[in-house]
């Protein structure tokens, strides 16, 4: 996976008695009523929730939110020099 490559850990879904490794980070805004899927972050914070693919999947937000996928469907990487 290439989030274990980049970011050298391997963090796992937050959803209970889930052990899939972890390939999205949700973030709500409360105030806002937003959540946002990107892909998986390099930094865990405690608004942040680790999702694996198939909950990131099944995710439904409440009457009035807004659910915003931010992901790309590949991600591209520039080659140092
Ligand atoms: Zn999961």
């Amino acid at each position: 996976m290439i989030w274990r490559t980049v970011f050298g850990v391997t963090r796992h879904c937050s959803r209970p008695q889930c052990s899939a490794e972890a390939a999205v980070t949700l973030t709500y805004s409360y105030g806002t009523a937003q959540a946002w899927l990107d892909v998986l972050s390099a930094q865990r914070e405690p608004h942040l929730y680790d999702l694996c693919d198939r909950h990131a999947e099944r995710l439904s937000v409440p009457a009035g939110w807004e659910l915003v996928d931010r992901r790309r469907p590949v991600m591209h990487w520039r080659m140092a020099g």
